[in-house]
């Protein structure tokens, strides 16, 4: 039987293996990542506010491979050469098909892995008066800014630099959002200040290179998609442009399977952003559209929902 591997536990993967498990090909799914929890950073800010536990921000993937009749490996995944996944502490995996979707580059200080972030954030809160550098103006830094706030009180001094902050969000909801950092009194400077502890809220570009099908480049069996893949045009690292990628790769993976001639990724023309400010409130923006307000929160915290139990 044909061995289909999905490394790393990426929204790209966890599309692919619910789609793969509607098909049920003749071959053997095999997810592996480097824990038994995918967290879910669009319930990151939530959890942190305290509004929902660890076990409504993650996925378990023991449970979700079950149900979709794969297998999980608790690994980390080392490269890939020959045929075979090279694995730290285990014997290399032979694989007819690798589809690699293992995130962004890891980055001193920032935010990925998550359960490391959140060791972190524990740390923050048993020290008085600690003093936080955000660097990363854009959603994910502006809403991480905002929930921290929630969560270590008045007495902590956060800070958020980063050019060019929310990129692609139209005027009104850039004035939205300086309000609620005002609110906070969060500091938006153009360079930290010395001595703060330090999160990064975003990731580098990645070295992967993949075509249009998602192959990478000069490999004829091996994906990869999400923030660890790097495509000609520039995209925005999000967990949405993933998850439409996700679909194509499932589509690809079992066309390769088949012999069949591969179908392309196309980003859409814009994607729905939504930031939660805190207070059951949030502020979204499609394109030159934006919305502000308890319902935009209720819109996120569906669409979260539906991402998290979703089989
Ligand atoms: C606070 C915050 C909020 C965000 N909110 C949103 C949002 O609301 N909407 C949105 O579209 N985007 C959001 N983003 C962006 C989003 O998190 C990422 O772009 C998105 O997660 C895409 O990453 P991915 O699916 O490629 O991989 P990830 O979600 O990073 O998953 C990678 C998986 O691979 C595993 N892994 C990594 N390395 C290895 C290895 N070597 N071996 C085995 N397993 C490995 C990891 O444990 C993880 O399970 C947010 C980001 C942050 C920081």
């Amino acid at each position: 039987m044909k061995q289909i591997i999905l490394a790393g536990a990426g929204h790209a993967n966890i599309v692919a293996l619910r789609r793969l498990a509607r098909v049920r090909p003749a071959a053997d799914v095999l997810l592996v990542n480097d824990g038994r929890f995918a967290w879910y950073t669009g319930a990151l800010p939530a959890l942190l506010r305290g509004e929902v536990a660890a076990e409504a921000a993650r996925i378990d993937l023991v449970a979700l491979t079950a149900a979709c009749g794969a297998r999980f490996m608790n690994a980390r995944v080392a490269g890939y050469a020959d045929g075979f996944l090279a694995l730290e502490g285990a014997e290399p995996v032979p694989f007819d098909v690798l589809a690699l979707s293992t995130g962004g580059v890891k980055l001193e200080g920032g935010v990925k892995p998550i359960a490391g972030f959140l060791a972190r954030v524990g740390l923050w809160e048993a020290q008085a008066g600690v003093r936080l550098g955000i660097l990363g103006a854009g959603a994910a830094g502006v809403e991480l800014a905002l929930a921290l706030r929630v969560r270590l009180g008045a007495g902590a001094e956060i800070f958020v630099a980063g050019a060019g902050g929310l990129p692609g969000a139209p005027a009104g909801a850039r004035a939205v959002v300086r309000r609620a950092l005002a609110a906070a009194s969060i500091v938006v400077v153009a360079a930290l200040p010395e001595g703060v502890e330090l999160l990064r809220a975003y990731t580098d570009v990645p070295e992967l290179r993949v075509g249009d099908d998602l192959r990478v480049v000069g490999e004829a069996c091996v994906f990869a998609a999400g923030d660890c893949a790097r495509m000609a045009a520039a995209l925005p690292r999000s967990g949405a442009i993933a998850v439409r990628q996700g679909r194509v790769l499932a589509t690809n993976i079992l066309r390769l399977l088949r012999g069949e001639i591969l179908q392309s990724f196309s980003a859409p023309p814009a994607i729905l952003a939504i930031i939660g400010l805190g207070g059951g409130r949030a502020v979204g923006w499609y394109g030159g559209f934006w919305w502000h307000g308890r319902g935009v929160m209720r819109v996120k915290t569906w669409l979260d929902n539906r991402w998290l139990v979703g089989i």
